[in-house]
């Protein structure tokens, strides 16, 4: 299935909850979400009960879409979280959790995933020295990360970073602010992770 290029307000406006996928604008009332709080189209604004399956799909699609993972490689994230001990839903949520993507995003070195994942494509990050342009490489536990040289010296880079410095970095990564290095302390807690899904619904839509 391609990638989805339209409004991404529309997306946030059909789940009904802010997914976060338009940067700074996310967090001021300049938010779609919050001056219309209806879903998109005609039949917006008419209350609909949702049957058991229909919330179920909802979380599934709130989780990929937050995350900007496409419906196939959703899918083998999730039979990997059940191939893995522990609580399915969790697991899966920390395998989203700990992309690269995701991971240059909740340092501040992107404005939004979207942008943390053209960033990881154009080759600006390290992970333990090496290289990695794969916005879906997982990250583990001691991982170091770093934006290269090059990248640190532009414009661009200091003026993203600068405008999400505020934002803050969660417990599990330890960023070096100057140096622009990040460590992968441990992967998250369920506590630690923020994105707004009842995870036991994506099990339950997987499971049927
Ligand atoms: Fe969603 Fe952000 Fe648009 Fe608000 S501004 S509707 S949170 S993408």
């Amino acid at each position: 299935m391609a990638r989805y290029t339209g409004p991404v307000c529309k997306l946030c406006r059909r789940e009904g909850k802010k997914l976060f996928l338009k940067g700074e604008r996310c967090y001021t009332g300049k938010c779609a979400l919050e001056r219309r709080a209806y879903a998109p189209g005609h039949n917006g604004q008419s209350r609909r009960k949702s049957s058991e399956y229909g919330l179920q799909l909802r979380a599934k699609q709130q989780c990929r879409r937050y995350y900007g993972i496409q419906e196939g490689q959703f899918h083998k994230y999730f039979i990997e979280a059940e191939r893995k001990q522990g609580i399915t839903g969790e697991n899966l949520l920390r395998i989203c959790e700990s992309r690269l993507d995701n991971v240059v995003y909740l340092l501040g070195w992107a404005s939004s995933r979207a942008e943390a994942r053209q960033l990881v494509t154009h080759n600006h990050f390290k992970v333990n020295g090496k290289n990695v342009n794969i916005p879906s490489y997982l990250l583990k536990a001691g991982d170091e990360i770093a934006l290269k040289d090059k990248s640190k010296a532009s414009e661009k880079f200091k003026a993203v970073i600068e405008a999400n410095a505020s934002r803050p970095v969660p417990q599990w990564l330890d960023l070096n602010a100057d140096a622009l290095t990040a460590k992968v302390i441990a992967l998250p807690t369920r506590e630690q992770i923020a994105v707004p899904v009842e995870e036991h619904l994506i099990v339950e839509f997987y499971s049927k």
